[in-house]
């Protein structure tokens, strides 16, 4: 089990969503063996992003928590998908554990964050809490890198 801590500042892609880039994203990773054979990693989130509203183009708080079990590989990700579990690539056997933190917070956000705070923000229906973002495959050029345990590279050359 890993643990790490990343200012919302240093993940890219999340911040057209942010109206202010404050806050920490915690991140938990589980490595295992899929039955795939490939190295899989059960990853946890939690933040408190400042998201931008999406009606009243103001700030709010936004708790959110996600996570899912994802597995590595270092095939093109449409290539390699059996369109069952979700795939992350790794680059020779690395993986950006920042980058793979900041696609499963990105997953657990709205697709339209808005804040419903009646005094401020006009006709606040409820948004959908369960919106799913579409897989994003980007692939990596920055940022942490991680082995996250030495077979990961031999684990791969076998799938
Ligand atoms: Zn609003």
């Amino acid at each position: 089990m890993l643990e790490r801590v990343y200012a919302l500042e240093e993940l890219p892609r999340l911040q057209d969503l942010l109206a202010t880039p404050e806050g920490e994203l915690q991140a938990r990773f589980a490595f295992a063996k899929a039955s795939s054979g490939r190295a899989s990693a059960t990853v946890s989130v939690r933040a408190v992003p400042q998201l931008l509203c999406q009606r009243c183009l103001q700030g709010f708080a936004f708790p959110v928590s996600g996570g899912s079990e994802v597995e590595f590989t270092d095939e093109d990700l449409a290539a390699a998908s059996d369109g069952k579990r979700e795939l992350f690539r790794a680059e020779a056997g690395r993986v950006s554990l920042r980058e793979l933190a900041e696609e499963e917070l990105l997953l657990a956000l709205p697709i339209a964050a808005a804040c419903s705070i009646p005094e401020r923000c006009p006709h606040a229906p409820r948004f959908a809490a369960d919106a799913q973002a579409p897989e994003s495959a980007g692939a990596s050029e920055s940022g942490e890198m991680r082995r996250p345990f030495r077979e990961l590279r031999d684990l791969l050359k076998k799938t």
